[in-house]
């Protein structure tokens, strides 16, 4: 599958959730068979060779390839939510968004020294929940942490929050 075709599956909406914003709806592309396994096996290949043992998707745009991609690596999934959804004991990390602050919480005993992690979200804005989510998995003290986003907004330039050692990759860029 052609990363063409894919980034034209993505539907634009101008203005949501508020004027300015330029949403990237992925449902266009998930809802189709032939994109959908198209997307999963980008990511597979990707990532078949690193040894992950656990997926980490973001609430909630991450939960869809997050699980797709680790039943194909055979690896786990955990999932990183939003404050007070996890039921059991969580660790967590705070970071600002536009309008004040939000918490990102993992159950603490997701992930061990013995994981090597893909953490997964659908889209690199500012980068702010990633870098939370980044600081978050890396407390408990993992082997090693891999990065990736279905789509990378590249003139934020979200990149710039994370060190040289953390291999970042997006599928499809936008402007
Ligand atoms: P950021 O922390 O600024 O990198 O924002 C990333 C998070 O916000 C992701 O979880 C995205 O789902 C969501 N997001 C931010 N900007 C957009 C956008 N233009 N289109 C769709 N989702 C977005």
């Amino acid at each position: 599958m052609d990363i063409q075709t894919l980034t034209a599956a993505v539907r634009n909406i101008p203005d949501f959730p508020i004027k300015g914003i330029q949403f990237k709806d992925i449902t266009t592309l998930f809802q189709s068979a032939e994109y959908l396994r198209g997307l999963s096996d980008i990511l597979y290949d990707r990532y078949k060779d690193k040894g992950i043992t656990k997926v980490a998707g973001i609430e909630s745009r991450g939960f869809f390839m997050g699980p797709a991609t680790a039943i194909r690596l055979y690896a786990g999934f955990v999932p990183i939510r939003k404050f007070g959804k996890l039921p059991y004991k969580t660790i967590e990390e705070k970071y600002s968004k536009e309008y004040g602050e939000d918490i990102i919480q993992i159950h603490k005993d997701a992930l061990n020294e013995n994981d090597i992690v893909l953490l997964h979200d659908d889209l690199l804005a500012t980068g702010g929940t990633m870098a939370a989510a980044y600081r978050l998995v890396k407390k408990l003290g993992v082997k090693k942490i891999y990065i990736n986003f279905l789509i990378e907004l590249e003139k934020l330039n979200g990149r710039a929050l994370f060190n040289d050692d953390v291999e970042i990759d997006s599928i499809l860029k936008f402007e």
